[in-house]
Order: structure tokens, then sequence, then C-alpha cells
């Protein structure tokens, strides 16, 4: 999740550790470490505040000799933010020091298997597995241990490996965890990100999934997870540091909308095992979701609108009632709450103060608190009696798309596994809906390239000045997030409003060239959803619809269509949110506006 660097070389490894991981922390970080090899002895130095400590307390370096060495920036996802948890972490032995960015999915397994063989744990986090299976398997060849150990880990890893008894090597291996190779004059690097490395080199080689490149001042050499050496090219890189910080995007929002696949892909894997939803980090039993008849969803801002699509889900699934109340709302109304409410909290940063303050209202009346965050360890993620982590990352721009979409991931494994703890529908129904589920990241991506015309529909539609939205169902659940995010970043004025309300009054505000996106992509209200484009047609309004792919019916009143791939009608706003990310994004983009940092705005809300 977060950064990686290390260097084998003629110089000292320390201060080149330093400046690549200074490089590395605009991406956010909780703790850092370093290791570094000095004839057969590993030395690391670690800390919870910034590098510059680190390099305070080693004179800058110059108090590490040795030419080898790795380098981390954690963003926790197992164990606390702490100095025992952060890498790198070392053997029993103190032969092997390992950095790892990603999920081990099976430590659990790992674990008690090395500890029955008498290895002993100094930290919480699923890394330490590694480091411990390859002491395990080392038998005088580092690369073959490695392939050993890459061979029982299961989820997503970059790893970097150093070992005393081998100080000519550095090793990397990565699987579904971003891993470059920088190639020197006589030294080498490797980095999850160039950024790390660009000062000093530009020549790069990409290790692909399973690889694994054992890395001396002489060369490099690539395996494949059998151990077979691989050919390898390299590749010339033409970025500069600013636009290798944003992967070669102009704005840190269209990287974060571009890695939503994966950041999907990382919240819902490592909890789908055999066909079955494993959520092992809460303890929510059959007994407990018996005993709520009341479900209360407490958020602010984008969280609460992944709310208003997860009680359409949920309460679809689990047939109990759920209600959205804004914390801000919530925390000053003297709510309704006893032991039979379950409270879910959502929050990106974990320490979104409204929120904090709603918990607590609703903890002392009882509530059971089940929270969705991204900050391991964070205030609320600790307040709470169960927590799922959405383990997107860190994320930069203001504006959340990936924190959003994790959010939803997270809600729907909630919904069908409550589903089938509570004997809503049957296991052969959670079967299907998890394979639907497991498809998402791709049909998410399928909806990103589905939708490079929304250039020119930003070109076409960026100077209106008060935009509606409108939808039905989980259609309008995601017209709210659509509207919020146009106004953050664009600053155009813009409403979201319930399809079928719009007669009720609102419809008075459509005249001429009123531009109206209307969503149309829960298929049971598709035709009252049409009668609702045809009234604001009937007035002059221009519609800009989105559809599911095929719906050729939509042409017939609309004047622009964004389409998206089909999906189960549950999870359908995990996708249709895409086109309007981007919409958002690009016409923000059209009007010169800040996108990474719109005016007036925080990243998290920490005061009241
Ligand atoms: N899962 C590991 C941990 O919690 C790695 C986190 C990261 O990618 O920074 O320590």
């Amino acid at each position: 999740m977060c950064g990686i660097v290390g260097f084998i070389g003629e110089r000292k490894a320390a201060p080149i550790l330093f400046e690549g991981l200074e490089r590395l922390e605009y991406r956010g970080y909780d703790s850092a470490g370093i290791a570094v090899l000095n004839k057969d002895v590993i030395t690391t130095r670690k800390t919870t505040e910034r590098i510059k400590m680190l390099r305070e307390i080693t004179e800058n370096g110059q108090g590490i000799p040795g030419s080898l060495g790795i380098g981390h920036t954690r963003w926790a996802t197992h164990g606390a933010p702490s100095e025992r948890n952060a890498h790198p972490h070392v053997s029993n032995d103190g032969k092997f020091a390992v950095v790892h960015n990603g999920i081990i999915e099976n430590y659990i397994t790992l674990k008690e298997e090395l500890i029955q063989k008498g290895f002993i744990f100094e930290s919480e986090t699923d890394t330490e597995v590694v480091v411990h299976l390859l002491a395990n398997y080392y038998k005088g060849n580092l690369i073959e241990a490695v392939v050993k150990a890459a061979k029982r880990l299961e989820g997503s890893y970059a790893l970097g490996i150093i070992c005393a008894h081998e100080p000519d090597v550095l090793v990397a291996v990565r699987r579904l965890s971003p891993l470059i190779l920088g190639v020197g004059i006589g030294e080498s690097f490797i980095a999850s990100d160039v950024t790390a490395l660009i000062s000093h080199t530009k020549t790069v080689m990409y290790l692909e999934d399973g690889e694994i490149a054992e890395i001396k001042k002489s060369g490099i050499r690539v395996f494949d997870k059998a151990g077979s050496p691989v050919e390898k090219s390299t590749t010339e890189i033409n970025w500069n540091i600013d636009a290798a910080e944003k992967s070669g995007y102009d704005h840190f929002m269209m990287k974060e909308i571009m890695e939503q696949p994966r950041a999907v892909r990382a919240t819902l894997e490592p909890r789908i095992k055999n066909g079955k939803i494993k959520l092992d980090d809460i303890s929510i039993t059959a007994a407990d979701l018996k005993n709520v008849n009341r479900i209360i969803i407490t958020a602010c801002g984008s969280a609460s609108y992944a709310g208003q699509v997860g009680r359409y889900v949920l309460e679809e699934l689990l047939r109990i009632p759920v209600e959205v109340d804004l914390a801000s709302e919530l925390r000053y109304r003297n709510p309704i709450i006893n032991e039979h409410t379950l409270l879910i909290v959502i929050s990106q940063s974990g320490e979104t103060a409204d929120t904090i303050a709603a918990l607590k209202e609703a903890k002392g009346r009882g509530a059971r608190v089940l929270s969705l965050v991204n900050v391991v360890g964070s205030t609320i993620a600790k307040m709470s009696d169960d927590v799922l982590y959405t383990w997107a990352g860190p994320e930069i721009a203001v504006a959340t798309t990936k924190g959003y979409s994790t959010q939803l991931a997270l809600l729907y494994l909630f919904g069908v596994y409550a589903a089938e703890l509570l004997g809503n529908r049957t296991g052969e129904e959670c079967a299907e809906m998890i394979t639907e589920l497991q498809n998402l990241p791709e049909q998410i991506e399928q909806a990103l390239i589905l939708n490079d015309n929304i250039i020119t529909l930003a070109q076409k539609y960026h100077k209106n000045q008060s935009i509606f939205f409108i939808g039905r169902n989980i259609d309008y659940a995601v017209s709210m997030e659509g509207s919020l995010k146009l106004k953050e970043i664009s600053y155009i004025h813009s409403e979201a409003y319930a399809a079928g309300e719009l007669k009720h009054g609102t419809i008075s505000l459509i005249d001429n060239d009123r531009l109206v996106i209307a969503l149309a992509c829960y298929e049971r209200l598709f035709d009252k959803l049409m009668s609702n484009i045809k009234e604001v047609k009937a007035r002059g309004a221009k519609v800009l619809a989105t559809a599911i792919v095929g719906n050729t019916k939509i042409l017939t009143e609309a004047d622009d269509v964004m389409y998206i791939p089909r999906t189960n009608p549950l999870f359908l706003a995990s996708v249709e949110v895409i086109p309007l990310q981007l919409l958002a994004y690009y016409v923000a983009r059209d009007n010169g506006c800040d996108i990474d940092k719109p005016r007036n705005l925080a990243k998290s809300v920490t005061v009241e």
C-alpha cells in the first residue's frame, strides 16, 4: 500500500534510502524504517515520525555504513502503526530483513505453522511471516529460499529482501503490488514507485507478477516463480518527478480514479476464500444480527453517500430497516438508539470529528458499532466493536474516489455475508452474488475504458452554471455522489433529486438548455425514469444520461449517453459512479479549477 526503496552499489546505502523514502512521503505513511547490511551485520532503524527523524538518529545515514539496504514507508493494514510493527522486519537470527507492501492473506495459518517450528514473532503484522519463512527455507541459496517462500504466500506483495549470508545481493519479488527495478552504472535500485529512483537513473525494468529479481552491482537477473531465468528488457522513463508522483497523470484525482479496479480488488479479494466471504476481522454472529431491529449508517460527505447506496443494498438483502443519518445531525438529535441498533460508521480517515461524536452518542445508548475505515488504528477504528478496513491505500486528492468505491465494496461484502448468516439468502444465491462481486473490479475497468468520450462531453457541457442529477433507487443514491463530486471540484452548482420528486416542486427550476444528468441504469425502474426524462425534455432541458451498454431506448430521449457494463443491480453504484467521477474531473479541468486541492476543502475534517 505504501513505499519501498532498495539500493545496492558502492555508495553508502542509508542516505540514498532516505532520499528515496522522502520522495515517497507525499503518499502519506504512518511509520518508516531502513535496514542496511554492513559486512555480515544487518542494522535497522525505525520511526513513527517523519523520515527526517531517521536522518537525525543516524547522522544523516553516515552512522550506518554499508552499501546494501532496504527502506519502507508503512501504511498499516495489520497491526497498529508503531515502531514495533514498522518495517523492515528481521529474522530471529538477525540474518534476513524484509520490507513489504500489500497483504499476506494466509498469514494466520503461516504464523501458526512457524510458531510451531519455534520462530518468535515480534510484531502484529502479516509481513513478519515472510522473514521467518525465508529463514526456514534458506539452505545456502537466497533465490531458492525466495522461490519456496513465495509459493506459500497468498495475497498481494512487493518485497525487498536482504540476507547477511549473501552480502552482494538484493532480492525483489512481487505479486499484485507494484515494484520497479532501476538500473544504474555499477549500482541498482528497487522502488514501489518510479519517483523514488528517478533522480538516480531513468533506466528501469518492470517486474511482472510472480517474477523474482536477483540484483547485484554487476547486473540483474530475473527468474519466474519456478526459479527459471526470464529474459527482460529495460525501459527509459521520460517523466519528471512531478509527473512520476502522479504515475504520469496530471492530477492525483485521475491517478486515484484509475486505481479503483485495483483498490476494489484489494478490498474484496482477501475476504473471499473458496467462493465464501470470510470476515475474520469482525466478530458479529448470527445471534447478534438477529438481535438487530434497525441499522443506522452514519457518516459525512461522500461516505454518507456510500451509506445511501448501502441503505438500498442492506435493506434488500437483510430486510432490516436501514436509515442514513448525517453524523453532524445524529450527534445532536437525541436519537432513538438502543441495544437492538447496529450503527455502521463510515469514514476514510477514521478521524472525522462529527462522525466520532455520533459514534460516541450511539454507543452510549447501547448500539453495536461496526466501522468501515481506511486508516488502521484510527480513532474510529479503536472505538468500534468491529472494524472492516477498506485497504484503499492512501488517498491524496481531496475529492474521494477510491475511498468511496472501497467503502461500497465493504458494504456489499457485509450485506452478502449477513444475508447468509441470517438465512435470508441461500448458500447458492450468495455464491452467485460473490462471483458477481469478484467481477466488479473488471467491470469498473470496463467502465473506465467505455468512457473516453467524456472528454468531449465535458467540453460540451462545462459552461453550465447549474446542473441537476436525477435517478431512482440506487441511481438516486449514486446521483448524490455524482453531484457532490461535481460541486467539490468544479464549483458548479448542482443538486441530486429523486426523479419522482421533480414534479412536486423542483421541476419549476428546469428551463431551456438546463442540463439534467439522468441516471438510467437501475433497469427495474427504467420506464419510470424515462417518463421523468420526458418531463424535463418537454421543458427544454438537455439530458445527459447513464445507461447499461446495449440500451438503445435511452437514445430516443437523451442528448448524450455514458454507458456502463451490466452488473448485478445491487452492485451497480460501483460501476455507475465511474463516468460521473470522470465527468466531474474533466468539467473541472475545462474550467481551470485546482482539482486536487479544491478551494475551502480539507481531506480529513477533524473539526466540528
Ligand atoms: N500489510 C503490511 C503491514 O501492515 C504492509 C503494509 C504496507 O503496504 O505498507 O505492515
